[in-house]
């Protein structure tokens, strides 16, 4: 699964351990017959979390900024028969990309997404984005981001996704548990996967303190208890107050976007 480019994310990046995860996973699938890796296609748009297509050894696109969903999304309407995994970042789906987040969950396109979720525009050196806490001091905001984030989690739930968790990049066994999980559901999955930024945004302390995984109850095919188990999660950081769940969701089948096509 490896390939020969070096890897250039900053020492100790908990991207590496996303990456290490996904590989892994890959792996089980097509030993267990699960996956043929060519049928696997692996799509990431920009931003750090976008060199993953060069160290991972599958078919594979980088798209413009905030345009890999409409790929993703292409190449599954034009041949079903492939397991679509694209990887995000927090600015590349919430702000650029918004528009085709919410109607790929809406179509429930069977595409898988893992977003690197680290609150902030990393690549660019330390902007805010749609996720940064209100008060966050950046090079954009160099007094305090005066907005409130939005709960990315929600906007899934009510947008339509099939397939809602969490994860958090430094627990490797639990991503690949969900990693799993999501790419076996057919219809839209969505993964957030907590990552943070040691550089420009560093929330590890905050975040290991914080996280820990949802019990059996879960996944709920009930949208109002997957609700109210997200809202949990403090969006205030740093003046958090709550612990953050990690885990799936929420989880219901239903007709794909491309069954619905192909009808
Ligand atoms: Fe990772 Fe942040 Fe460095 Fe990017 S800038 S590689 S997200 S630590």
């Amino acid at each position: 699964m490896a390939t020969k480019s070096k890897i250039t994310w900053c020492p100790g990046c908990p991207n590496s351990q996303i990456l290490v995860s996904f590989r892994q996973v890959v792996t089980e699938l097509v030993q267990n017959g699960l996956l043929k890796i060519e049928n696997m296609a692996a799509f990431a748009g920009i931003g750090c979390h976008g060199k993953i297509s060069d160290y991972i050894n599958v078919n594979s696109f980088t798209s413009l900024h905030g345009r890999m969903i409409p790929a993703m999304t292409g190449a599954k309407c034009a041949n079903p028969s492939l397991t679509v995994v694209g990887f995000s970042g927090d600015g590349d789906s919430y702000d650029e990309g918004l528009e085709h987040l919410i109607h790929a969950a809406k179509r429930n396109s069977d595409i898988n997404l893992f977003v690197h979720d680290n609150r902030v525009f990393a690549l660019t050196t330390g902007q805010f984005n749609a996720l940064s806490p209100k008060g966050f001091k950046s090079k954009s905001t160099p007094f305090g981001s005066i907005e409130e984030p939005f709960n990315s989690l929600f906007l899934m739930l009510s947008a339509g996704a099939t397939f809602v968790a969490r994860t958090y990049a430094g627990d490797m066994a639990g991503t690949k548990k969900i990693m799993q999980a999501a790419i076996t559901h057919k219809g839209f999955s969505y993964v957030d996967i907590i990552q943070p930024c040691i550089t420009f945004f560093d929330t590890r302390d905050y975040f290991k303190d914080k996280v820990y995984w949802i019990g059996e109850d879960f996944p709920t095919n009930d949208l109002k208890v997957a609700m109210e188990k997200i809202s949990e999660n403090a969006e205030d950081l740093p003046a958090q107050a709550g612990k953050v769940p990690l885990g799936i969701f929420y989880k219901v089948d239903k007709p794909t976007f491309e069954e619905e096509l192909y009808k």
